[in-house]
């Protein structure tokens, strides 16, 4: 094997194994801080303290990724 093939097959495995990490990778999801992401209230699981919260936060971010595509 020269050295051209070492280089070759370190390129190809180092592919290999950002391919791997991206096929492991789960589907973004909301760190769960304890708080909720919207009134910061404490909470023990979820991410939002109440469904209206959460509704709140979504139409803030949806209001976000808006006006920056604006
Ligand atoms: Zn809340």
């Amino acid at each position: 094997m020269s050295y051209a093939d070492i280089l070759d097959e370190a390129a190809e495995r180092e592919q290999q194994m950002i391919e791997l990490a991206l096929a492991n990778r789960k589907k973004p999801t909301v760190e769960f801080t304890g708080k909720c992401h919207f009134c910061e209230e404490v909470i023990s699981k979820g991410h939002y303290c109440s469904s209206e919260c959460r509704e709140d936060h979504e139409k803030e971010l949806w209001a976000l990724k808006n006006r920056r595509a604006a």
